[in-house]
């Protein structure tokens, strides 16, 4: 009788293993992006100036569990200025668009049009052959959709408000798309970054794309909302978040060793009281930091090389086996 029990608790539990694991077809390449991210908190923690809206026990470090256990495995840049953003203006869609195609675009607000020129999503996908289940995006706010692609249905995509029901007709992925459509944050254009994550991770382990990007926008909305401890639960999400991907890609064998994750955001925000805007002075917004780690990194920490999210493209372009059309991050190397 124990015996038995003993077998049928093993494979129960055995279970989510096999149903995780991933075909390694090459390397892969995931990217996480969150939105109006300030470097400050990034680096440093909660700012004093904001001590009266936080509990004593919520104030100090911010991205725990990356600064404690990933940073020194990969590498972090943007703690001395050091890497910026590709758009002239600190505004998220120019900044998508730039990053995307790895140059400025004329794009200069958030109601530009969509990008006219092919994207990193898609010329990796149609340099490599790839089928459009091997490459993913998916992004709490709408905007994106004039971000990642020329023609988004080129590739696979979960951008609010869409719903998103490709071929395999997912009909977990269909319910967690409706799901949100029914709890709505208090702003407008998208949806809770909780739902586009566990998409983002569902089709990661259902479907082990070769480059999945995920595109998160709390963090931005609670600072236009002058909500700092909602800016800053936010970032403690993320900080999980983080740590769920390198450690979901840690149980996924040859295919998670041959990922590299890249993990930046699209603008800092504004000095002391302009927190809650983006504030345009001359170029502070314009700092962003970049984090990177898998396959490829060097693990370096934290470096002051300079770079910037121009060089992005490139790199995984170059991770993934082609020739970069441009400059590619410092401390990226494949064998
Ligand atoms: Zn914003």
């Amino acid at each position: 009788m124990m015996k038995s029990l003993f077998i049928i608790l093993a494979s129960v539990l055995s279970y989510p293993l096999l149903a995780q694991s991933c075909e390694s077809r090459g390397p892969n390449v995931i990217l996480l992006t969150l939105d109006g991210v300030r470097s400050y908190e990034f680096f440093h923690g909660t700012a004093l100036s904001h001590g009266l809206e936080l509990k004593l026990r919520d104030q100090g470090r911010i991205f725990k569990k990356l600064w404690s256990n990933h940073a020194q495995d990969g590498m972090v840049l943007g703690a001395h200025k050091n890497y910026k953003i590709a758009s002239s203006v600190a505004v998220s869609l120019p900044s998508y668009q730039a990053l995307m195609l790895g140059r400025a675009t004329a794009c200069k607000d958030n109601h530009c049009p969509p990008v006219q020129q092919e994207t990193v999503l898609e010329h990796v996908k149609r340099s490599m052959g790839l089928e459009k289940k091997e490459v993913a995006a998916f992004a709490s706010w709408e905007g994106l959709s004039s971000a990642v692609a020329m023609n988004k249905d080129q590739i696979t995509h979960g951008i609010f408000p869409d719903i998103f029901n490709d071929e395999r007709a997912d009909a977990s992925m269909v319910s967690l798309q409706q799901k949100a459509l029914l709890d709505l944050p208090s702003w407008k254009e998208s949806r809770k970054d909780k739902y586009t994550f566990e998409l983002g991770m569902e089709y990661l382990k259902k479907h082990c794309p070769r480059l999945l990007y995920i595109s998160l926008v709390d963090s931005d909305e609670y600072g236009h909302a002058k909500d700092y401890p909602g800016y800053v639960n936010s970032l403690r999400t993320y900080d999980d978040y983080i740590d769920q991907v390198i450690q979901t890609l840690k149980g996924l064998g040859t295919y998670g060793s041959q990922t590299t994750l890249i993990v930046t955001t699209d603008h800092s925000r504004g000095k002391g009281p302009l927190w809650i805007g983006h504030a345009y002075t001359p170029d502070s917004e314009k700092h962003v930091f970049l984090f990177a780690h898998g396959r490829g990194v060097k693990p370096v920490g934290q470096s002051r090389q300079k770079a910037g999210h121009q060089n992005i493209r490139p790199t995984i372009e170059y991770l993934m086996g082609l020739a970069p059309s441009g400059e590619i991050l410092p401390n990226v190397q494949v064998d």
